[in-house]
Parts: structure tokens; C-alpha cells; sequence
């Protein structure tokens, strides 16, 4: 029948264990759905069967999609973010939960200021240390939050972090035990509350829950497997990785 709406719930399901498992209120962990590749429809459908919280990893994607898509849907952003998209991302995106400079930040504050809006905004943080992943490295984390506290169109709400790939979900909990005490860190030293912390994708969402994730990432688990976008639609895709 409905594939959408079984794995919603087997989903749901599974967050509520991860979360009794570890002693967490299993309404303390959002469902972020991951709609890279997916048509407005299927965010359209995912919208009527509850779901409120999407994630675009790509501005042109998104630029494309999200005015098609019905509009009580919260957009994240959650690629790696380059200066020349940075006005477009200011205004699709309720959120960037990938700052990683100073100057990324900067220039998301005064497209901010052009739309007359402010920005929440997460801090990307590598902690894997992989030279093929974005993010910025846990050194520099306590400049980079002073920098973005300082700019009055963002608001800084947590970090955010991806583990490396692996086929084994328990090798992702270091990294993720790493980043809670990456935040819990800046707290103790600067009184500076970060509530979200953004990790966990399909593969390995239970252990970033039982590790303290508040924003689950989720794609092929809700929406099922991707084809890619140039398959779909027949055409190149109008932005490299
Ligand atoms: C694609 C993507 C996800 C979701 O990946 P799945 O394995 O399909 O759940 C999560 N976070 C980011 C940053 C992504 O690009």
C-alpha cells in the first residue's frame, strides 16, 4: 500500500526505542526528511502525513523545488554552502546548518539583512577529521561561535556533524558522542546554551539519538532509495557536488 507512510512509521517507531533506550523523551529528537532528488510531490504527501522539517543539500535544487512544495514545510539547509549561493540560501531556508567560517557566516548575516529576516544557523563541524569532508575542525569552534553570536541576523541554534561512512552504525557513535561534548564544552566555558545537535542519518540514526541528537537527517529511510536526479529527469544536473 502506502510505502510513504509504513516507513514513517517504522521510523517514528524506532526513534521512540532509541530514545527510551537512553532515558530521552523521544519528542526531544525531530524528523528531518531529506529530499534531495525527490519531486514536490512526494514532500507534498510526506507534508499530509504529519511531516514538517526538510533538508535540501543543494541551493539550485532547492531554488527549483521548495516553491512547488506546499508551504508549512521548514527548510533546512544542509550542503555545503558556496559564497555565490549565499543569497539564495538566506531566503529559501529557515535555517543553515552548515556554517563553517567566519566568512560564510558573514556574508549569510548581510543576505539576511537584504530580506529583512534573520537565519538560524548550525556549525558544521568535521570531527572525523576526513580531508574529504566539509566542516569546520573542533579548533575552531570557539571563534567561529563568537563570530556568529556577534551577527545580528543569526541566530545559533547547535551544531551539526556527519560520521564517516561505515557499514557497521556503532563505529558512527564516537563522533557523535565527540560532537555533544564538543557543545557541552562551549557551555561550560562560555555559559553559551546550543540545544540542536544534528546528526544521524538512515544507517546510523539510532546511535546518534542515544548520543543526544535533536535533528535526525533522514533520506532513503523515509523517502526509500535515490535514483539520481539526472535519471529522473533525463538531463544534467546544474551543480557539481
Ligand atoms: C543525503 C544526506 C542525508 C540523508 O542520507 P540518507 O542516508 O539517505 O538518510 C543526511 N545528511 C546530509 C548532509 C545529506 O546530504
Amino acid at each position: 500500500m502506502d510505502g510513504f507512510a509504513e516507513r514513517l512509521a517504522r521510523l517514528t517507531e524506532r526513534i521512540a526505542v532509541a530514545a527510551r533506550r537512553s532515558g530521552r523523551d523521544p519528542a526531544t529528537v525531530r524528523l528531518l526528511g531529506v529530499t534531495k532528488t525527490r519531486l514536490p510531490e512526494e514532500v507534498a504527501e510526506a507534508v499530509r502525513m504529519g511531516l514538517d522539517l526538510f533538508g535540501e543539500n543543494k541551493v539550485q535544487e532547492a531554488r527549483a523545488k521548495i516553491p512547488l512544495c506546499p508551504s508549512g514545510a521548514k527548510w533546512h539547509f544542509i550542503g555545503h554552502l558556496q559564497s555565490n549561493k549565499a543569497r539564495h540560501a538566506a531566503a529559501l531556508f529557515s535555517c543553515v546548518e552548515t556554517i563553517d567560517s567566519i566568512g560564510i557566516a558573514e556574508m549569510l548575516d548581510r543576505e539576511a539583512e537584504r530580506c529583512g529576516r534573520s537565519l538560524e544557523v548550525m556549525i558544521e563541524v568535521n570531527v572525523s577529521g576526513e580531508r574529504s569532508k566539509f566542516g569546520a575542525t573542533p579548533g575552531d569552534l570557539p571563534d567561529l561561535i563568537v563570530a556568529a553570536n556577534r551577527l545580528g541576523r543569526l541566530r545559533l541554534t547547535g551544531l551539526m556533524t556527519m560520521a564517516p561512512f561505515s557499514e557497521d552504525p556503532g563505529a558512527a557513535r564516537p563522533y557523535f558522542a565527540r560532537l555533544r561534548e564538543l557543545r557541552d564544552d562551549v557551555t561550560t566555558r562560555t555559559g553559551l546554551v546550543l540545544p540542536e545537535l544534528s546528526m544521524g542519518m538512515s544507517d546510523d540514526f539510532e546511535v546518534a539519538v542515544e548520543e543526544g541528537s535533536t535533528i535526525i537527517r533522514i533520506g532513503t529511510a523515509l523517502f526509500g532509495p535515490r535514483k539520481s536526479l539526472m535519471a529522473r529527469r533525463g538531463e544534467d544536473a546544474d551543480e557539481g557536488p
